[in-house]
């Protein structure tokens, strides 16, 4: 397929604002399904991992290509809700343009206010999309006048409904000045143009110049005829509409009514005719792994290779990467370099995706996204490239997990299969570890939010068979120290008929907040082998996996290996593992632990008149407010507030601000607990 042909797009809504509907709508008029299944019939293609259907939320960045028009779109799925952050930030990453689904009756919901201006952040083009036009209480036009006032937009309207609630029949394309309607029994296959029906016609012609007004300063010629009088075409409409869409500044509206069929090819066409093709957009940034120069690559396919690694998923215990493909030539069977890592891999085969079927394909070119089995070092955000013209793309944003929940295996076949299936589910999902605490003897899984884990349980009983009871979620701490220590550990004992033995002095001293671990040797390099070395390290690492307050890893420590006692025939690795941990330990209880708390960093958007309370409130929860900034019609407040003090916000915020408040958040940093 030529590059200008082919479409990145995904869909945007609020739940049950009919995303499923209308993906599956998409599906079967562009002749990927069969058979159309209405939600509840559970039929629906796009959300075939079940607990997606019960609660009713997409997840998996799942993406589907079909054929409209002889152009390719590829569908990448985009979950709405925030707890799924990297979901979003993922999808939006890789999209170039979308359509946002509103809701004829509810019109501008929060989840889409959120991630409206996410998508205002990646540049990314849109148009809109009211549904819902058949139900009763649906109004068109109070729906664009909230993506005003609410979204900042500039909405330039292409339909207005033919009809509304239970008149509604389809819609009056502005452009062309026709009506269409679909046919009713063969589940809107067919449609075709009528005429403007005479009492809409004042309507109509209000809305078009209307329109004519919005977007003729887009393109030159539009602009000429317009103001010389003359006629203005549908193809100076569309130039004039894709011009202001690509540049961020119009969105082009459309209606329908998914759920009875109305209005899905339309918009089908709108996608095609305003939203742009991969070689719209300009050339990708990255960097070169060894200079650091910036390097740009133009979106061709004969351009040196250039993908990004934007998903993982394990598939039958093998990863199947999910890339997009934005320059050059990407071949099955051929090795790749990943510059992200430094390492050859070798492609084994590239498949097109479509939901949960695939088809192998030889080749994927720039603009493509594709799913890739063979590479088995990739991690999520890697950039795979050609050796000779090596580049790293901006990875993706991995947050910590911040909150854990325990989890209690019902019996030992349960229990058996948890740690392997936790194993599997951890590789597609950056944002979710697990750990077993010794002490309780339980198993702790974290991860972004409550319903991210919850959504995670189910997956365990359902895909891998686990039968578990859950525990209440509880923030995830940190311990670090807060001197400088140093002590001894010794270690000697027989284990299995062979005297085990090691002796070492380690210093552990406090690190600035958020360096991590750094252990060093003091030791000359003939005064301990490489090996035992490794182990002391493991020994010191090992006890930071959980300290010893209360349990929560240990973070921003530096230890120093300051002597070693090598016994010759009695010194082991082993012996110094123990000896280094029993080191740490005794050295880090002197060395004064303490917790620390993940503090957020919260953005919240909320209209003037409800500011003043919400920030009053930040203050109360130990917040402390950064940035406020005035957006149109809104107020946009910074803050980083303990995550301690964030349960159940969501609904605080809804009433302080009569269900208009919204808030996105994520991990900012770790800081000590204020006793
Ligand atoms: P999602 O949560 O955004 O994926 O929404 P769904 O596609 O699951 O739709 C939510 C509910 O709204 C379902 O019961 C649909 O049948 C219904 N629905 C979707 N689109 C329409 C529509 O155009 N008209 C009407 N009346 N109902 C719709």
């Amino acid at each position: 397929m030529r590059i200008d042909k082919i479409r990145n797009i995904g869909i945007v809504a609020h739940i049950d604002a009919g995303k499923t509907t209308l993906t599956e709508r998409i599906l079967f008029y562009t002749g990927r399904i069969h058979k159309m299944g209405e939600v509840h019939d559970g039929q629906a293609v796009m959300d075939w991992m079940p607990e997606e259907q019960e609660k009713g939320i997409t997840i998996t960045a799942a993406v589907t290509q079909f054929l409209w028009q002889s152009h390719e779109i590829h569908l990448i799925d985009t979950p709405g809700h925030v707890d799924f952050t990297i979901e979003v930030e993922r999808s939006l990453r890789v999209l170039d343009g979308a359509i946002f689904l509103f809701s004829g009756v509810e019109g501008v919901e929060p989840q889409s206010e959120t991630i409206w201006h996410q998508a205002d952040k990646y540049r990314i083009p849109r148009v809109a999309f009211i549904n819902k036009m058949d139900r009763v209480g649906a109004d068109f036009f109070a729906a664009v006048e909230m993506m005003k006032k609410k979204l900042g937009a500039r909405p330039a309207l292409c339909q207005i409904p033919l009809g509304a609630e239970e008149r509604h029949r389809g819609v009056i394309d502005l452009v062309r000045m026709c009506g269409v309607v679909w046919d009713e029994e063969d589940l809107g296959i067919t449609y075709h143009d009528v005429p403007i029906p005479a009492e809409m016609a004042d309507e109509a012609a209000y809305r078009r110049e209307e329109l004519l007004e919005s977007i003729v300063e887009y393109d030159d010629a539009t602009m000429e005829k317009y103001l010389q009088g003359e006629p203005v075409t549908a193809e100076d409409i569309d130039r004039a509409v894709r011009a202001g869409t690509l540049a961020l500044e119009l969105t082009p509206v459309f209606c329908g009514a998914a759920y009875r069929n109305r209005g899905v090819q339309t918009l089908l066409d709108a996608v095609i005719k305003y939203l742009p093709s991969p070689a719209d957009m300009p050339p990708i940034k990255g960097f070169h792994p060894t200079t650091k120069e910036i390097v740009t690559r133009e979106p061709r396919k004969d351009a040196p290779l250039t993908a990004f690694a934007f998903k993982i998923m394990m598939d039958e215990g093998r990863k199947l990467s999910y890339l997009r493909i934005y320059s050059g030539t990407l071949n099955a069977e051929s090795v790749v370099y990943n510059a992200s890592q430094g390492q050859r891999e070798r492609v084994a085969r590239i498949f097109q995706m479509h939901a949960n079927t695939r088809k192998r394909i030889a080749a994927a070119y720039a603009g493509d996204i594709v799913g890739v089995v063979g590479l088995k070092h990739i991690r999520t955000g890697d950039t795979i490239c050609d050796e000779a013209h090596p580049i790293v793309l901006e990875s993706i944003e991995v947050y910590e997990p911040v909150i854990s929940v325990a989890i209690e295996p019902r019996s030992i076949a349960d229990q058996e299969r948890l740690l392997d299936s936790l194993e599997k589910l951890s590789a597609e999902d950056p944002t979710f570890r697990y750990r077993f605490d010794e002490e309780s003897g339980q198993t702790l899984i974290s991860g972004m939010g409550e319903l991210h884990l919850e959504v995670l349980v189910q997956r365990l009983t359902r895909e891998f068979n686990v039968r578990a009871s859950i525990g209440r979620p509880q923030v995830v701490y940190r311990e670090t120290i807060t001197r400088a220590v140093e002590e001894e550990g010794e270690f000697a004992r027989e284990i299995g008929g062979k005297l085990q033995h090691g002796k070492v002095r380690l210093r552990v001293e406090p690190l600035e907040r958020g360096k991590g671990l750094v252990f060093l040797s003091a030791l000359g390099p003939e005064e301990l082998q490489n090996e035992c070395l490794e182990m002391v390290e493991e020994g010191f690492r090992g006890s930071c996996l959980s300290g010893t307050l209360k349990g929560y890893p240990v973070v921003d420590v530096k230890c120093t290996l300051m002597k070693a006692e090598y016994r010759e025939g009695q010194s082991t690795p082993l012996g110094f593992r123990i000896a280094a941990a029993t080191a740490f330990q005794k050295a880090y209880e002197r060395a004064g632990p303490i917790l620390l708390e993940p503090i957020m960093s919260v953005d919240i958007l909320v209209p003037e008149e409800f500011s003043s309370g919400v920030i009053g409130d930040v203050n109360a929860r130990r917040g402390r407010v950064s940035e406020i900034l005035p957006r149109k019609h809104i107020i946009e407040i910074r803050a980083s507030i303990p995550l301690s003090n964030l349960f159940g916000y969501s609904t605080e915020l809804r009433s302080l601000s009569r269900g208009r408040g919204t808030f996105t958040m994520q991990f900012e940093r770790f800081d000590e607990l204020a006793s």
